[in-house]
């Protein structure tokens, strides 16, 4: 029972979701804007940034993307807000804030 991603709506019934543990298809994960499911939000402060790129691969879901060896703005409709790269950047170039 896999469901067609492209299909998935609120009318949609339970019988017709993917069940636990399967896995539809590859490359989906861009589908699923799963950033909604956050309760923090990082916030890039691009002036104290150095470009040591530090907190692009603890990133767990891939949300800080990195354009020409640079970093841009926080990917938000994938960020979970789990802080990592709070931790991770050695300069204080992001902060968290709760999502209102
Ligand atoms: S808060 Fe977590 S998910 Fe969001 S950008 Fe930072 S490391 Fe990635
Ligand atoms: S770790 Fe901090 S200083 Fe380094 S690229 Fe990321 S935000 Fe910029």
């Amino acid at each position: 029972m896999a469901t067609d991603i492209s299909k998935l709506g609120l009318k949609t019934k339970w019988q017709d979701l993917t069940g636990g543990m399967i896995v539809a298809g590859a490359g989906t994960s861009r589908d699923f804007n799963t950033g909604e499911w956050s309760s923090n939000k990082p916030q890039f402060i691009e002036e104290k940034c150095k470009q040591c790129l530090l907190c692009v691969p603890v990133c767990p879901d891939s949300s800080i993307p990195v354009k020409d060896g640079k970093r841009g703005e926080f990917d938000y409709k994938h960020c979970k807000g789990c802080g990592i790269c709070v931790k991770a950047c050695p300069f204080g170039a992001i902060t968290m804030e709760g999502v209102k």
